[in-house]
């Protein structure tokens, strides 16, 4: 209990941070500092986009921009106060923000990255060439920022505004990314494996955080060229053009692309390499240049290839490791939802259709799940089952045909909205954050039954409710028998146990029906007898199943109907014993191992 932690090594790193510029560091240092904290500010945010969300932006230099002519023209040519151009160039940022991402973030990938560079040079342009903005000469004159009677005037004090708004960041982005939202944003990095199929299945707008980190990272550059702004006293664009937007992702990627100490570790290095750089390279080289870019490329070509985590991953191993917050299972537990009694109407799926082109995958497919049922839909490889279940779980749109989940209509509502209803799915090809703990992937499962949004997070409000989904994903560990490897990280567990993982996820969603598709595909024997071991006891325990399965002996253990497909008909439906004898299926059956 008494080990260093990582959380200790940090406030220490912070404290050493703030108390320098009292004491006699050469006047360097602190010119140094002062620029590293507000690159840090800016890369903090692509930790957030670009590392955690996978979302690329070469733009970052243009929201700094906003917020730092934002304040230097109110300041200079209005007269107002600098606090007022903090807020107006938050606003404005923010606005922006929410206009670029609502075009393009709903588009697939390349499109983010192309907006975010046309934005980065159509603001560089502008500003260049508006009168009331200085062109390219740019605004000078800027009032030193004040608080009351303290001036920020000398580089040693606005130093402790930077370092404490990156210090702060730091621990908002920590929190954020330790949170309800901050798993959702984790779950969506398609570079890692994700996107937004599970997340939406878990009740999450994916669409909603990709805006949200957008946002907060365009905030965090616009607060950095506010401080940059008054630190100077003067702006110009050069600081805000696409040269420096593509350094602040070499910043990111350096350091260590996803981790708030890489942010840090990416924009000490380039800075401090930079300076060196300049003095040296023109010696060597003879004349001036740019030749800093030059090696920057190289360097980034070998860390892509040696360290594609970047170099704080390699730093941090030599600090203390990360402790793991302990599971409060006192904690009250989250609401429930009112599950119907056994044997009452829960699932009943009419003449559902699915066409692809000229194929009808799925034709006029119908049966009906009561409550406390277990189903097994079953057929050879290609029948049809997965397109039924995403038919009926609401990840693809159905051609004909009608759904009802409780009651109530929900074909045609998209997943989302189905999870709400009261499914829960898992997934084929295993969807689990590999870099998250267990713990954390099942906790991402209690979405729907939890509130807290992403400012509540970064201000550390949301710890009552943290609790309580982190006490229930526990206890839906507990229950498949998983406990032990909560604090593990996901990625690190064989694919058996991936797949309760993803069970105890769903159950975490407190649903009243549970859809899992092929379980048992890809398990070893042993891991087969353990799922079906789970599953015979979540029946006991009353939940209603739908059991999608290739594989015809694994689902007659367990259920209680089977509906057979074949080419996307109907092809039987009763008990496993009906079935079994069946000679239809078991011709379909043959007819596709052949
Ligand atoms: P199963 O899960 O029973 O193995 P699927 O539902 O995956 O079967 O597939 C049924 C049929 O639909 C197959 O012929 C498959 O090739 C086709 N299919 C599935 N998804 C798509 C798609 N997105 N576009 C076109 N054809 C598809
Ligand atoms: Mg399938």
């Amino acid at each position: 209990m008494t080990s260093l932690k990582r959380a200790h090594f940090a406030a220490v790193a912070a404290l050493v941070l703030l108390v320098l510029p009292f004491v006699p560091v050469p006047d360097f240092w602190i010119t140094q500092l002062n620029y590293i904290g507000l690159f840090s500010l800016v890369v903090l945010g692509l930790v957030l986009l670009t590392g955690v969300g996978g979302l690329t932006s070469f733009g970052q230099a243009a929201f700094a921009g906003v917020g730092a002519y934002t304040t230097a023209y109110m300041s200079t040519v209005m007269g107002l106060s600098p606090w007022l151009g903090l807020v107006a160039g938050l606003a404005i940022t923010l606005v922006l923000a929410l206009v670029i991402g609502a075009l393009t973030l709903r588009m697939s990938g390349h499109y983010l990255p192309l907006a975010t560079i046309c934005w980065c040079l159509a603001l560089y342009y502008l500003v260049g060439n508006l009168e009331a903005l200085g062109k390219y000469d740019g605004l000078l004159g800027l009032p030193a920022l004040q608080l009351g009677d303290f001036s920020f005037r000398s580089e040693r004090r606005i130093y402790l505004l930077i370092w404490a708004a990156a210090l702060l960041a730091a621990v908002g982005v920590t929190r954020l990314l330790d949170s309800r939202p901050g798993r959702i944003m984790r779950a969506l990095n398609t570079n890692r494996g994700g996107g937004a199929t599970m997340p939406e299945a878990m009740g999450a707008s994916t669409f909603r955080y990709k805006l949200v980190m957008f946002v907060v990272a365009a905030l965090l550059a616009s607060l950095s060229g506010w401080l940059y702004a008054h630190m100077q006293r003067s702006v110009n664009p050069s600081p805000f053009g696409i040269k420096f937007g593509i350094e602040y992702l070499f910043m990111a990627v350096l350091g260590g692309i996803g981790t708030v100490g890489g942010a840090f570790t990416g924009a000490a290095l380039v800075k401090l390499a930079e300076d060196q750089l300049k003095v040296w390279l023109p010696v060597v080289f003879g004349g001036s240049g740019n030749y800093e870019i030059i090696v920057f490329g190289v360097v980034l070509v070998l860390v892509l290839r040696f360290a594609p985590e970047g170099l704080w991953p390699l730093l941090a191993r030599w600090l203390p490791a990360r402790g793991h917050k302990a599971v409060d299972e006192q904690a009250p537990r989250l609401s429930a939802r009112s599950h119907p009694p056994r044997g009452a109407a829960l699932l009943d799926v009419r003449q559902i259709r699915k066409q692809f082109g000229g194929l009808t995958a799925v034709n006029d497919i119908s049966f009906t799940i009561r409550a406390g049922d277990i189903v097994g839909l079953i057929g050879p490889n290609g029948a049809g089952k997965s397109t039924t279940f995403n038919l009926v779980s609401g990840v693809l749109p159905l051609t004909a045909g009608e759904v009802e989940l409780l009651g109530q209509r929900v074909d045609g509502r998209g997943s989302r909205a189905i999870a709400r209803a009261g499914l829960s799915r898992t997934f084929q090809h295993v969807k689990l954050v590999p870099d998250m703990t267990v713990l954390d992937n099942v906790a991402l499962g209690t979405y729907l039954r939890t509130r807290t949004g992403t400012l509540r997070a970064m201000l550390g409000l949301n710890g009552a409710e943290e609790a309580q989904a982190r006490a229930e994903a526990m206890r839906q560990l507990r229950r498949i028998g998983l406990d032990g490897q909560a604090h593990e990280l996901a990625g690190n567990l064989a694919l058996g146990p991936q797949r309760l993982v993803e069970i105890a996820r769903a159950l975490a969603s407190d649903p009243s029906l549970l859809l899992l598709d092929e379980p048992a595909a890809g398990l070893r024997h042993k891991e087969k007898a353990a799922l079906a071991d789970v599953l015979r006891q979540l029946k006991a325990e009353g939940l209603s199943l739908l059991l999608v399965e290739h594989d015809m002996d694994f689902v007659m253990k367990l259920t209680d109907r089977i509906v057979v497909m074949e080419f996307g008909r109907h092809l039987m439906e009763g008990t496993p014993a009906e079935v079994q004898a069946s000679p239809a299926v078991r011709a379909a059956y043959l007819g596709a191992e052949e």
